[in-house]
Order: structure tokens, then C-alpha cells, then sequence
């Protein structure tokens, strides 16, 4: 008899893509989801080799879906001439967060969910069975609490502050790009990424127009007009002919990673808590919201993920102020000018 190996949490995040599809088709939300595949080029010959050996690892360890594209034929993929060949994940694609983030909010209304903006919780404590949650405009009694300000985890929560590290992600979008220009660039309207340490995603706009292009930013203040110098330069090293283009806008938001690269679901102290998607909350934030409901209903079973065995791992003397990241960004941004 075959024996089923376990799902790893590897195998389980092959399917978070799926779960969104299947997400929005079920609760009728329209938020531009497309699965275009993603397209992501080796900017040395050895990225393109060792992405090659990965994705054929992928592909017999779990079943992912892609391609690899040599150098000779990358132009039906991308416009730029930066990369050395590439590789293209079938499975990935993209969404209009706005409209997803506006979905969620009219379904969990429609519902009966009361949501009340700009009221930070200042205080959770544990009264007999239930939990007293204290915010600057009153408390409220809850049964259950679930925690998930992923990179804005605050002082309140100090066991879970220290086991996220908050980076800033900035993007920019161009103005509108002539149609011809829009598909000699990005040919089949891919969401795309390369192999630099200090990432870079981007992705034509929903609507096709323009380029949205994203990375990392320095500092964890925001500062727009930085970011969106810096996102320019990086834009204009992939598609040298958009350096007269204008940004038109630019923003801002923290994201929360994790010692171990991995999202944490889970329970501390009694609290229920989801984070630390390292960039790719979309897809990870939603699935692990309803991992989390589940097991705050009690339902164990559609609770369950290969995740709940992962420990959230901290490091000593971390207690949330990331001091350090702009001299580690600052080196991984010189390694990648160097090649290494
Ligand atoms: C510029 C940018 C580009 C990105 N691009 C992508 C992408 O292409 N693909 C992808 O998958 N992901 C992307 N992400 C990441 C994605 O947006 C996040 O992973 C996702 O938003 C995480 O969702 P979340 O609900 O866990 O946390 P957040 O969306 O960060 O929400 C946390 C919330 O907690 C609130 N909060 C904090 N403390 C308190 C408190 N004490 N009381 C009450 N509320 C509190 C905060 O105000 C905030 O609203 C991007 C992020 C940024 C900033």
C-alpha cells in the first residue's frame, strides 16, 4: 500500500494562489485577479542556472508549473535586455488590492462585522474567560482575540513585536505608456521579478497603461520622494527607454519578515495572531485569516495547516526596532552591484 507523504508547508503554499481564485469566485468579488504566470530573470548567467536547477526541484517535489526561458528567447517574455534568461512560474498572477481590500470589507459588512477604523488597541488583558480590549475611545469585552498588524505590531504585544522585522515596500506607477510600448515591454502582460537580493516586482497597471514597479525602500520612515528616485533607477535599469517617463504616483507601507522567511498562524498567551508574510500577504494573509477563523470556531480540522508546527523563531536582545536593517539593506543592495 502507498504510503501519502504529509503536506509540507511548502506543499501547502503551492496552494495559496488557487485558494484566491477559488476565494473571489465563491464570495463574488471582483478584484481584476488574473493569472498571468510570472516571469523572473536571472541577472547573471549563474542566477539563470541555479534558478533553472530550483524550478526543476519545484517541479518534481511538488508539481509547480513554469518553464525555463533561455536568453535567445526571453523577448517574448520581456522587452529588457538586462537579463540572461529567466523563468516563468504558471501558477502566479495578480490582483487590484484595492479592489480586493474594498470587496473583503462590503462581504464582512454585509455580514453583520462591525469595523472601526482608526482606533488602535492599547491594551489586551485576560478578565476570567474573556479578554478586556482597551482602545483611546473605550473597552470592549471579547471571547476570543486575534492579533494581525504583521509589520505594525506595537509595544502592546511585545512577544510578537520581537518576532517580526518591519521593512518598508514602496511603489511607483509611470504615467500612461503608449499600447505599442506597453507590449514590446511586458509582451504577455506578466507580473514579473528578478534575482537581485533587494527585490524588485512589477507588473503591468490592472487596466494595462502603465507600469507599476515596486522594491524595498532604506529607512523604515516613509520618504516618496526617495523611493520613488530610487524605484525609477531600478525601472530604468530593466526598460532603459522609460527614463523620460514620468511617475505619476507613489506609496508606501511596511511589511513584516521573518527570522525563518516563513508566515507564522498560531496562538500566544491565548491570542490568536497571523503574520509575517515577508511581502506576499495577498494570497498568505487571506489563507491564514481563515485558517485562524477556523480554529477560533473550534473547527480543528479546517483549522488545521502544516504552519501550526513551525516555531516563531525570535533572536536575543530583538525586541522589534529593526536599528540594523538599513546597513543589511545597504549591503545587499552593494552585493548586487558587485554581482555576488
Ligand atoms: C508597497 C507594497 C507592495 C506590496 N506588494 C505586494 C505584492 O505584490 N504581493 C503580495 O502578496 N503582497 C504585497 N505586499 C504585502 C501585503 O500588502 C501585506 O503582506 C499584507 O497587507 C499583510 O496583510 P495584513 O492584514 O496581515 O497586515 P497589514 O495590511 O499590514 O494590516 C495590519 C493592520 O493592523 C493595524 N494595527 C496595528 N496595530 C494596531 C493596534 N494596536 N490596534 C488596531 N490596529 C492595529 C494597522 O493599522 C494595519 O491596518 C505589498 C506591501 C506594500 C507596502
Amino acid at each position: 500500500m502507498a504510503v501519502k507523504k504529509p503536506m509540507t508547508s511548502f506543499d501547502e503554499s503551492i496552494g495559496f494562489v488557487d485558494f484566491i481564485d477559488d476565494f473571489l469566485k465563491s464570495e463574488n468579488i471582483n478584484a481584476d485577479f488574473k493569472r498571468t504566470g510570472r516571469f523572473r530573470g536571472a541577472l547573471r548567467p549563474a542566477h539563470f542556472d541555479a534558478m533553472a536547477a530550483e524550478l526543476e526541484i519545484f517541479q518534481k517535489s511538488c508539481g509547480v508549473k513554469g518553464s525555463v526561458v533561455a536568453r535567445a528567447d526571453q523577448s517574448a517574455e520581456t522587452g529588457s535586455r538586462l537579463f540572461h534568461g529567466g523563468v516563468v512560474y504558471d501558477m502566479d498572477g495578480g490582483l487590484h488590492p484595492a479592489k480586493f481590500h474594498n470587496g473583503l470589507i462590503a462581504k464582512a459588512r454585509a455580514l453583520g462585522v462591525t469595523i472601526i477604523a482608526n482606533c488602535p488597541v492599547t491594551k489586551v488583558e485576560k478578565t476570567g474567560s474573556n479578554y478586556t480590549i482597551s482602545t483611546p475611545y473605550g473597552t470592549t469585552l471579547a471571547r476570543k482575540t486575534a492579533i494581525c498588524t504583521n509589520a505594525y505590531t506595537g509595544a502592546q504585544f511585545p512577544e510578537l513585536r520581537r518576532r517580526v522585522l518591519p521593512l518598508r515596500s514602496a511603489m511607483i506607477a509611470t504615467d500612461v505608456i503608449a499600447p505599442e510600448v506597453m507590449t514590446r515591454l511586458m509582451p504577455k502582460s506578466r507580473v514579473c521579478g528578478d534575482s537581485r537580493r533587494i527585490v524588485a516586482y512589477y507588473r503591468p497597471s490592472p487596466d494595462g497603461k502603465r507600469i507599476l514597479f515596486g522594491g524595498r525602500a532604506t529607512g523604515l520612515k516613509d520618504n516618496p520622494a526617495k523611493n520613488a528616485r530610487q524605484l525609477h533607477t531600478a525601472m530604468t535599469q530593466v526598460f532603459p527607454e522609460l527614463k523620460t517617463t514620468s511617475i505619476t504616483h507613489v506609496w508606501s507601507g511596511l511589511v513584516a519578515y521573518t527570522f525563518d522567511h516563513a508566515p507564522h498562524v498560531g496562538q500566544i498567551g491565548g491570542l490568536h495572531y497571523a503574520m509575517g508574510y515577508c511581502g506576499s500577504g495577498v494570497a498568505r494573509a487571506t489563507y491564514f485569516g481563515q485558517k485562524m477563523a477556523y480554529k477560533m470556531l473550534g473547527n480543528t480540522d479546517q483549522g488545521r495547516t502544516a504552519f501550526d508546527d513551525l516555531p516563531f523563531a525570535t533572536k536575543p536582545l530583538y525586541k522589534g526596532d529593526p536599528w540594523f536593517m538599513p546597513a543589511v539593506l545597504n549591503w545587499h543592495r552593494l552585493a548586487d552591484r558587485l554581482g555576488l
